[in-house]
């Protein structure tokens, strides 16, 4: 299992040195140094606004401590994150369905797979659906997915309507008796009309079986386009409401700092994040060790607990 550490590995050499520079011992903070921190902190892709207003206050810390500039700092990226807690998957009336949107190669199919296998570390009975009928690979994918975590699977021929393909695995999850299921949908712009509409059909549909459902709708980032990633979700999230975002790809990622706009912007949770290629390389986001692992404060490690 990958480490946050690991994972914002990339983001934090963007920003160690400038960061290390803010926070060390002695000494006033100069003009030059918050000068350089606020470019790296930009070219992260922190929020322009939350990055002024994480100066400003560095600025009127600049003759104290070290470290109280320093948890002024994690204080107010903290809060800008705010703390959703872990992800209850328990549901009562019939299974708990989740729709995972995106666009293509965001990191759906992986995305969708490695929920299944966090349901399962929760001992919670999942039900995987490969709704992206467009592309056969793509439900090749999810199925070889499916076996290595060990969940099934419902899969529509290719060509199938993702809307009848919908119905077929919210039925089959009432009759498994599943805890939850987890439907991958096809690769969508929030542009394209036709297919914000078959979204729509695909959640009519699941609503016809099992009225409520789908209970939530995820969409899947990916971390490496920073924040065009949060244009993409916002743009998306005015189309066709979220409940909640994944961002995959953070181990790749040199622009973390865009989560940052998502949760302030968005006003929909992250969470959970992919720090690595396996399965059990998805957790649940938690902001502490995000925070901590971006400006290097402590060991950060992960945790595989829904
Ligand atoms: P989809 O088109 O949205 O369904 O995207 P896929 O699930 O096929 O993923 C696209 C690529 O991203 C694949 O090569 C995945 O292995 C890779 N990927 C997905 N999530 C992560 C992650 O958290 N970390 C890394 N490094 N790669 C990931």
């Amino acid at each position: 299992m990958a480490s946050w550490k690991s994972a914002l590995a990339r983001t934090r050499d963007k920003i160690k040195g400038s960061v290390g520079r803010a926070f060390k011992r002695g000494g006033p903070l100069d003009e030059v140094t918050l000068e350089e921190l606020e470019e790296t902190l930009l070219q992260a892709d922190v929020p322009v606004r939350l990055v002024g207003e994480l100066i400003r206050t560095l600025e009127k810390e600049r003759k104290g401590r070290a470290e109280t500039r320093q948890a002024a700092l994690r204080t107010m990226l903290l809060e800008t994150l705010g703390n959703g807690g872990p992800f209850q998957w328990r549901h009562d009336e019939g299974p708990l369905s989740i729709l995972i949107v995106g666009v293509n190669g965001s990191g759906k199919t992986t995305t969708a797979a490695k929920l299944a296998h966090v349901a399962k570390r929760a001992g919670l009975r999942p039900l995987l659906g490969a709704g992206d009928t467009f592309r056969a690979a793509g439900s090749d994918q999810l199925k070889i997915w499916a076996d290595r975590v060990g969940c099934d699977v419902v899969v529509g021929k290719t060509g199938a309507d993702a809307a009848a393909v919908a119905y077929d695995a919210m039925d089959a999850a009432v009759a498994r008796d599943a805890d939850v299921l987890i439907f991958d949908t096809a690769g969508r712009m929030h542009t394209r009309e036709p297919l914000m509409k078959e979204l729509e059909k695909v959640r009519r549909s699941m609503s016809k079986r099992l009225e409520g459902a789908p209970h939530q709708t995820w969409i899947v980032l990916d971390a490496t386009i920073g924040q065009n990633a949060l244009n993409q979700a916002r743009q998306f999230h005015e189309a066709s409401p979220i409940s909640g975002v994944v961002v995959a790809k953070l181990d790749g990622s040199a622009k973390a700092g865009f989560l940052f706009g998502v949760a302030r912007d968005l006003g929909v949770p992250v969470l959970f994040a992919g720090l690595g290629e396996q399965e059990d390389d998805l957790v649940p986001f938690d902001a502490p060790s995000f925070v901590d692992a971006l400006l290097g404060i402590e060991e950060a490690v992960g945790s595989p607990e829904a």
